[in-house]
């Protein structure tokens, strides 16, 4: 998912890469690659739903967009997918493992080991030299003759900086940690999609859903993945989406829906008996930065993450007008015979209620970037070649180095860094 979101910078240096990377099921053109690694299908069986809650847009002046990649990311459709096409693995989910990494396999340079938990970049002076690294109870080390390139993601890279010496010093002491180089920019700048969810019960049962009706529709599509990888299995439940402007004066959207074909309540931890739609929004160019730090000296414990959600008020007023607008869908005559109970927001309709609401429940739809940020400045993290900067033989590629959060889903432009990065690493 993504393109014509991006900065305007970076889709002239990205495109390149962005085609290299994907291979589209509808063929390469000059947006688009159709021969890379990184599978994107359209969906195998969408349900009618998703395609009534598309109608459901079109009866509020959202015009339908076939390709949110494409010269206009404004209007609402059906997601295409990241799953192998036309192949013995048709339906299956293309991760950039699968896209890359698996067919690698074979090379004799390269060496995967998995379970393994990196605890810190061995250095001398301010060269790294290797990688110490956890798995199963002993400690071992693998030495670069080159390069070190963290690819933990916002969370875990500025994380295994700061483990090993570099970051902010006052973060740095706080855990006794010695400073091998004070770069105050790590773990700062954290940007994430702050998104909010309705959801409706549903008497149909021609979606994802627990109970008795559907069982009989879930044995057929069962049997229909075993056979081809086809039908309802392969959803990528967030079927239907939408980018849409607050206000039509703006020249890109501000706001992405994701239309789901299942309950979704509190990341899909919490399950509700029978069947139901959820619609999910969030804001794609947040005003608030966050930040992740240490929470203990130990490589093993989980970094400490505060995205400071809300901490500004311009993300709160436009989430909310885009709850508005996501209601508005919501509750439009196409999707009326879907429509059973209103799940958390029902009777909910003044500001201040619904501004309750989002500060209760608004959390992240999974797009952290920003955390070692790339820039020439001060607290940039990685210079524009993704070395860090002030030291040697030590670079980040991964969604961190993003200076800031792209308007719509992260994975491709992530890959298309990567592609870039390869370029940039052969070249060294
Ligand atoms: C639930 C979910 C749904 C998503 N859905 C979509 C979607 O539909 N579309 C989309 O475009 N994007 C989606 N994303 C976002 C997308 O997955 C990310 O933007 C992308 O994976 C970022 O890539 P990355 O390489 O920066 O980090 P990651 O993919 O997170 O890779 C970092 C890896 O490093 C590992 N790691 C971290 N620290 C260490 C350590 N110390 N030692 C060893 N390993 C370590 C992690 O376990 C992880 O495997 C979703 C994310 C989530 C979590």
């Amino acid at each position: 998912m993504g393109r014509s979101w991006l900065p305007r910078l970076v889709v002239g240096r990205g495109l390149p890469y962005f085609r290299r990377s994907e291979g589209n099921q509808r063929g390469g053109d000059a947006l688009h690659g159709g021969e890379g690694p990184l599978r994107v299908a359209e969906q195998q069986e969408p349900r009618a739903l998703s395609r009534a809650f598309v109608e459901a847009c079109g009866e509020n002046q959202i015009r339908r967009n076939d390709d949110f990649n494409g010269t206009e990311q404004e209007g609402a459709g059906l997601y295409q997918v990241t799953q192998f096409w036309g192949e013995r693995r048709n339906g299956e989910r293309c991760s950039a493992a699968a896209g890359y990494l698996h067919p690698a396999m074979d090379r004799p340079n390269l060496t995967v080991i998995t379970g393994a938990h990196a605890t810190g970049i061995v250095l001398a002076g301010k060269r790294a030299t290797g990688v110490r690294y956890r798995a199963g109870k002993g400690e071992a080390i693998v030495k670069a003759r080159r390069e070190v390139i963290v690819c933990g993601g916002a969370f875990g890279s500025p994380q295994l900086l700061l483990l090993s010496g570099i970051g902010p010093a006052v973060e740095l002491a706080a855990h006794g940690i010695p400073v091998v180089h004070e770069l105050p920019g790590v773990g700062k700048n954290l940007q994430d999609h702050l998104d909010f969810i309705m959801g409706w019960t549903s008497k149909d049962a021609d979606m994802m859903g627990i109970g008795l009706r559907g069982l009989p529709g879930l044995l057929r599509h069962l049997r229909r993945w075993r056979k081809d990888g086809g039908g309802m299995i392969a959803t990528p439940y967030a079927e239907g989406g939408a980018f849409l402007k607050s206000n039509p004066a703006i020249d890109r959207p501000d706001l992405q829906l994701h239309f789901c074909i299942a309950i979704v309540d509190d990341h899909g931890r919490k399950l509700h008996m029978g069947y139901g739609f959820s619609c999910h929004v969030c804001v794609l160019r947040p005003h608030s930065r966050g930040e992740v730090g240490l929470s203990a000296p130990d490589p093993l414990a989980p970094p400490r993450i505060d995205p400071r959600f809300l901490s500004d008020e311009r993300d709160a007023d436009l989430l909310l007008k885009g709850v508005r607008m996501m209601r508005g869908i919501l509750e439009a005559p196409a999707l009326a015979k879907y429509r059973d109970k209103e799940i958390y927001t029902a009777g909910v309709s003044s500001d201040a209620d619904l501004m309750a609401h989002i500060r209760a429940r608004a959390d992240t739809v999974y797009h952290p970037v920003g955390t070692c940020r790339m820039g020439v400045d001060d607290m940039a993290v990685v210079d524009p070649q993704l070395r860090v900067r002030g030291m040697q033989g030590l670079r980040v590629v991964d969604a961190s180095v993003m200076p800031t959060l792209i308007g719509g889903n992260t994975n491709a432009p992530t890959i298309m860094i990567a592609e870039k990065a390869a370029d940039m690493i052969k070249a060294a």
